[in-house]
């Protein structure tokens, strides 16, 4: 048996010592303290059988002792408090937190001692059977036996307390049920068994698609249940609600069969459709009926808003995927002038969808959906192959005349993702003979990552001579050190600055950004010029390219070949 005895006294150390070696219990180990902090250490190291701990160690008392040490140390030792007092509250107290026995110093004897230590042990190990019987109690009552899901009592309890606690924190609790479509069927045919094995199969699929604090139930029969915690966006849901469809979209093979089954999900978010537990499952309730009604394999949500906005977005997505595949995507190129000379020095390809009911959809709009998805490596891809193609032709429309100038494509982030992206460039450049310092990627500063690949990917790409440009400058924050460590070499200053007006401190800030970039070597452009006095406050300081309504918005190849090649060619 391992001792530790825990008192500021070293007389009653010493005695209970004494007193222990005369009860005839097996002990193999002794050992002391005089501090609270050294006893609580010694018995997070150690398993002690007994801990024998003085209730008045000052500064502490013995209850806040016992209390750190149940804290740390799993309920695995008997702890037999040892007092002066004879103070019944006390002894009481100590018990509830966490002593098996209490007795008096003075009536500490050998054999007094001895009893307190076994029946302390004793009763400290039916109290962990207890325990123990009750997480499994829990664990029973809290899981559905087929399919090892929590399940609806579990459900119940914790959407709740969710509803309570978000109505503090305020975030969001969304809501989905799912409800199998031919689950029935399955049983009919293939029996019970088979059916029991299809709802485990399930189960597992279910489990793939969501994030470790998202909540999966079984509610019973074929209807699951998840919660979702405190998502960043509501777009979100349908990111997951995808996933989820996916999960289940390969057959799955119940004895020796091959099953199809297809889910209808409803979903509700909190605080949105309703005020409480009670009136979001309902709300989530309605919303799976109505899937069903429409034709079951669906999703849908719960207010009308909230639907229709998710469902149009899933049908861009859609429709963008297709877009790519066909001739949906055109470029649009915005002129860049010389600041002193304004004589054509570049060109900005900004892409453009000709949606086929729509009509035309700006970036603004969908490039958000394709970043979403992968969508975006596709479509990135096809920007650059697109320009490179349009700009070979305008070079060699160019050639024999003195005028030279610079292509722009905007890359996000996401790209930088794409391993393969750096060759595919170089494979563009050399298919259309295009010189490489001739081609700019733009990136958007606020979305630049300050990751170790993504630094390696910048590099990469700037390997193959093309040149690159922080786009939105001035938005992101980007510290000065921080840039250093990218390969741009030119800054293009945000619209935002421009066009303060006669926002004095704007304009500090701009001719501050000048400064900055032209004595650390960056080339500047401007973009966003509508008016002359803008023109003007740039050309002052020296920014060396300007784009802008002023010159031209964004327009057709077509118009472009009419507007600015054909006056300088
Ligand atoms: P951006 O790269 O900052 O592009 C400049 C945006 O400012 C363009 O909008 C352009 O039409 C607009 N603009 C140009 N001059 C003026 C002006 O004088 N006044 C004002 N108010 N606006 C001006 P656009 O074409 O709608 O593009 C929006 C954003 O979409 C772009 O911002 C860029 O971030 C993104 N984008 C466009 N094309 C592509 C692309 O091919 N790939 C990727 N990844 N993103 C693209
Ligand atoms: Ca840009
Ligand atoms: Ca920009």
């Amino acid at each position: 048996m391992d001792i530790l005895i825990i008192d500021d006294d070293a007389v009653d150390r010493m005695s209970a010592i004494r007193t222990l070696r005369k009860s005839e219990l097996a002990l193999d180990r002794i050992d002391q303290s005089d501090t609270a902090a050294e006893g609580i250490r010694l018995a997070s190291e150690h398993n002690y059988d007994v801990i024998l701990l003085d209730y008045q160690i000052p500064p502490s008392n013995g209850i806040e002792i016992l209390r750190e040490i149940r804290g740390g140390n799993d309920y695995s030792t008997a702890i037999v408090m040892l007092s002066h007092s004879n103070d019944e509250r006390l002894a009481l107290a100590c018990v509830e937190a966490g002593a098996q026995d209490f007795i008096m110093k003075s009536e500490v004897t050998s054999s007094r001692l001895k009893r307190a230590i076994l029946i302390s042990q004793e009763r400290h190990s039916l109290e962990q059977e207890v325990r123990s019987s009750h997480d499994q109690l829990r664990y029973i009552a809290e899981r559905d036996s087929l399919t090892g899901l929590r399940n609806r009592y579990f459900f119940d309890e914790t959407l709740r307390d969710a509803v309570t606690r978000n109505s503090r924190t305020g975030e969001q609790l969304v809501l989905l049920l799912l409800d199998l479509d031919n689950f029935k069927k399955v049983n009919d045919v293939l029996g019970h068994q088979a059916g029991d094995r299809l709802l485990q199969e399930i189960a597992r699929r279910l489990e793939q698609p969501i994030r470790e604090s998202d909540k999966l139930c079984r509610l019973g029969g074929d209807e699951f249940a998840i919660l979702v915690y405190d998502l960043p966006q509501l777009e979100h849901v349908r990111l997951l609600v995808t996933r989820i469809f996916k999960s289940l979209e390969k057959p799955l093979i119940i004895h020796g069969q091959t099953v199809e089954v297809t889910v209808s999900i409803g979903v509700a978010t909190y605080p949105l459709c309703a005020t409480d537990a009670t009136g979001l499952m309902k709300c989530a309730d309605v919303a799976m009926y109505r899937a069903k009604e429409l034709g079951r394999n669906r999703v849908q949500y719960y207010s009308v808003d909230f639907h229709e906005k998710m469902v149009s977005r899933m049908q861009l997505e859609f429709d963008l995927k297709q877009a790519i595949k066909g001739d949906q995507l055109t470029l649009f190129f915005q002129p860049q002038l010389d600041t002193h000379s304004e004589q054509l020095v570049g060109v900005e390809a900004l892409i453009r969808w000709q949606h086929h009911t729509l009509g035309m959809i700006q970036p603004d709009e969908f490039i958000p959906i394709a970043e979403e998805s992968d969508l975006i490596i596709d479509i990135g891809r096809w920007v650059i192959e697109a320009a490179c193609r349009q700009f070979s032709q305008w070079v060699e429309t160019a050639q024999g005349t003195h005028i030279c100038f610079s292509i722009a494509v905007n890359l996000s982030a996401r790209q930088l993702k794409d391993h393969a992206l750096s060759e595919f460039l170089q494979r563009c450049l050399a298919q259309h003979n295009i010189p490489a310092d001739l081609v700019e990627l733009e990136l958007t500063e606020s979305h630049l990552e300050n990751s170790l690949s993504a630094v390696e990917m910048l590099n990469s790409l700037s390997a193959t001579g093309v040149r690159l440009s922080l786009d939105d400058f001035g938005t992101g924050y980007s510290s000065l050190s921080h840039l250093s460590q990218f390969p741009f070499s030119i800054l293009k200053i945000d619209k935002s600055f421009v066009q303060s007006g006669d926002d004095k401190q704007q304009r500090t800030l701009l001719k501050a950004i000048c400064a900055f970039a032209h004595s650390l070597g960056y080339e500047t452009v401007a973009e966003g010029i509508e008016t002359e006095e803008q023109k003007q406050l740039c050309q002052s300081l020296n920014v060396n390219r300007l784009q802008g309504y002023l010159f031209s918005q964004p327009i057709s190849a077509e118009s472009f070949e009419n507007n600015w090649l054909q006056s300088v060619v």
